[in-house]
């Protein structure tokens, strides 16, 4: 594996994100003296905050999984997780409603899913269940170490026995296509198969090696943290303070400075920090921008869709609403050519509409619940919305759909919006939270690598590299970054696959 050569004694961090802090955490640990530079007043990046009126509203990633790899960062430093975070899991993970007035709840656990099948579709589709329990199982365990936590050199890296295995078992055909081999109801398909959306890749375009997000959620199951999904970098922060990483915060980079092959300095206004090393956590964009550099891609990179995001204070109405509702439109097969293609809102809106507050009450004022409410929008490329004319509305309507459909009569109160413009004016390329697509040219070894031609000790982490988006992704990728810089540490590392619960 190609590593950073000669001295890598002080590495400088740019991002206190989640990759950056993953990174800065496995550096320390391996003896490395890190500081991390972050241009906002605390850490997080896309896993945000914001207090508004006695809200404590997290802006970014709501669906948390995989705790094991956030366990893996805080034990890189010898610290327990546990003793930093408290994640409660969350029960169901989802509610699934359809245009139908049907609705399911989704479990982890194995027997409660397949009951709750059965009774929504019948006994067949709960076998068929099992048996796809079963597949994404194997396919996680066949892609985690040797695809999605993996350095890669080149292509020529990817052929491994691995490869084949995961071939065999059909990771290259479509991924709705493998998932209709083990149910034909059409709506409990789709509780496999809607994780598309977070690869942004229409399902029925999606390769099924990315059926591993279905395995994260609907298998692994899907936690909360006490005080919120911001407790999670405060928590990695905080370690890493006590094993001695600097922060520097409300500093934003705007320089490296280079002799040769090397960075030396990384400039934050007037500081200048000499680094032997540095770990890019910046958009691409900004990262080709600040090592001078111009990315050689035959092919144009694709970003993700976007997403309109609104913020909602109603009054409490305890279990009436699950922590997670999935609220699929009529339309949903048409949701995806929208989005991507035409550049056009949803016709009829697909929703993620999460009560924070069914966690951790403590979010919203006494008497009143938090909802966060995800409407998929397209990007700036593709699309032609004028957002700061229809932003606002569009909001407005969507959240009124929401209501309509999950709680009608609520009274609620839209507490802030985040549109794609929005995101682009945070730095994010084409407007999207998401960053570059899963398609296939964007994956593994033909995903933008983490280490840049002609630079010898810039590392790249993030979701805009390997192995891509997502919280458990982007904690991996800073655990990649490090491996660049220190090489792999000699560790047996040991992890825990959620086995699919039930005898084969
Ligand atoms: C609305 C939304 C919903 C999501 N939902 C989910 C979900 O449910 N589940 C899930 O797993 N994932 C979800 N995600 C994705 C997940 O949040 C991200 O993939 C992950 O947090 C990205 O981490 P990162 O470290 O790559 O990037 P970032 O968090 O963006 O970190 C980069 C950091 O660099 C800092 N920075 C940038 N430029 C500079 C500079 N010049 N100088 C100094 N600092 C700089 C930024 O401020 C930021 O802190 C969601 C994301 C969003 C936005």
């Amino acid at each position: 594996m190609r590593t950073v050569p000669g001295a890598t004694d002080h590495v400088v961090v740019v991002g206190a994100g989640l990759s950056g802090l993953s990174a800065a955490l496995h550096l320390a640990g391996r003896g490395r003296s890190v500081t991390v530079v972050e241009r906002h007043p605390f850490p997080g990046g896309r896993m945000g905050q914001a207090d508004i009126g006695g809200y404590r509203i997290d802006t970014g990633p709501t669906v948390l999984t995989m705790p094991d790899i956030i366990a893996d960062a805080f034990a890189a430093v010898g610290a327990s997780m546990a003793e930093h975070l408290e994640l409660m899991p969350v029960e169901p993970a989802y509610r699934a409603t359809f245009a139908d007035g049907s609705a399911l709840d989704v479990h982890s656990d194995a027997t409660a899913m397949a009951t709750a099948i059965e009774a929504f579709a019948g006994p067949e589709q709960a076998a068929g269940y099992l048996r796809l329990r079963d597949w994404l199982t194997e396919l996680y365990r066949l892609e985690f170490d040797g695809f999605i936590a993996a350095n890669f050199n080149s292509p020529l890296s990817l052929l491994t026995p691995q490869l084949a295995r995961l071939a065999a078992i059909g990771g290259f055909r479509g991924w709705e296509r493998m998932v209709s081999r083990f149910i034909s109801d059409e709506r409990v398909q789709r509780i496999f198969t809607f994780q598309a959306l977070y690869a942004g890749v229409p399902p029925q375009r999606a390769l099924a090696a990315y059926a591993v997000i279905a395995y994260m959620d609907t298998v692994a199951g899907v936690y909360f943290p006490r005080g919120g999904m911001r407790s999670v970098p405060e928590a990695m922060a905080a370690a890493a303070a006590v094993a001695g990483v600097g922060f520097r915060y409300d500093a934003c980079v705007t320089a490296l400075e280079r002799t040769g092959s090397r960075v030396t300095a990384v400039h934050a206004g007037d500081d200048r920090i000499a680094c032997d090393a540095v770990v890019l956590t910046t958009e691409l964009p900004l990262t080709y921008q600040l090592l001078g550099r111009t990315p050689r891609r035959l092919v144009k990179v694709r970003p993700a869709p976007s997403a309109v995001v609104a913020h909602v204070g109603v009054p409490a109405v305890g279990e009436h609403l699950a922590h997670h509702n999935i609220s699929f439109g009529a339309k949903w097969a048409d949701t995806f050519g929208e989005i991507t293609r035409d550049g056009v809102l949803m016709s009829d809106p697909s929703l993620l509409v999460t009560r924070p507050t069914a966690g951790d009450p403590s979010l919203a004022p006494s008497g009143r619940d938090l909802l966060y409410v995800l409407a998929p929008a397209p990007n700036l490329e593709v699309g032609v919305v004028d957002w700061d004319s229809v932003g606002q509305a569009y909001a407005s309507d969507v959240v009124a759909t929401a209501i309509a459909r999950l709680m009608p009569g609520l009274d609620a109160e839209v507490l802030d919006v985040v549109t794609p413009a929005d995101w682009a004016r945070q730095g994010m390329a084409a407007g999207s939270p998401f960053a570059l697509a899963h398609t296939f040219a964007q994956t593994g070894p033909f995903r933008p690598a983490n280490m840049v031609r002609g630079i010898e000790n810039a590392v790249l982490a993030g979701g805009s590299t390997v192995p891509g988006v997502g919280m458990p992704t982007a904690l991996i990728s800073g655990r990649l970054a490090a491996d660049r810089v220190t090489g792999v540490p000699d560790l047996s590392r040991t992890r825990t696959i959620v086995s699919s619960g039930r005898s084969r």
